[in-house]
């Protein structure tokens, strides 16, 4: 995996100058999940950098999708991930070798955005039944396995 996509060359970006970023990338550069969080969508970078009084500006966008278990049914649910207007800014001072890997904030910023649980709908429609435990006779609704 090359990490190359997400470095920033601090020279380009002289007098005013704006790159622009557009990556869309295989989701494994956001590393190992816990159990049951997988990454089956691409991630949408996009956005654009450039320097200003000794200061690097990157304003980017994120997008993908992130599935995970229901808390409740285990069904797997689809949560968008939409970051907008995501700012991060570092002196130029502290560049070195000018360029700069926006790697790691993005992971960061990604992996926040994922929610500790999750139901479907955002309300299960197994909670009553489970509250009942499944008093109706059950074997309407199998689990599907995984
Ligand atoms: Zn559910």
């Amino acid at each position: 995996m090359l990490d190359d996509q997400f470095l920033i060359y601090v020279d380009r970006l002289q007098n005013g100058h704006k790159e622009k970023i557009e990556l869309e990338l295989d989701p494994a550069f956001l590393g190992k999940m816990e159990w049951g969080v997988e990454f089956q969508k691409p991630v949408i970078i996009q956005g654009e950098c450039y320097t200003t009084k000794g200061e690097l500006l990157v304003h980017l966008e994120m997008k993908t999708e992130v599935t995970l278990p229901c808390a409740i049914c285990n069904e797997l649910v689809k949560h968008p991930i939409q970051i907008r207007n995501f700012y991060c800014v570092e002196s130029l001072n502290r560049i070195k070798n000018g360029t700069f890997s926006f790697k790691e904030i993005v992971c960061e910023e990604i992996l926040l955005d994922v929610p500790l649980t999750t139901e479907c709908n955002d309300n299960c429609p197994k909670r009553g039944e489970l509250a009942k435990y499944f008093s109706k006779g059950g074997g309407s609704h199998p689990f599907s396995e995984l």
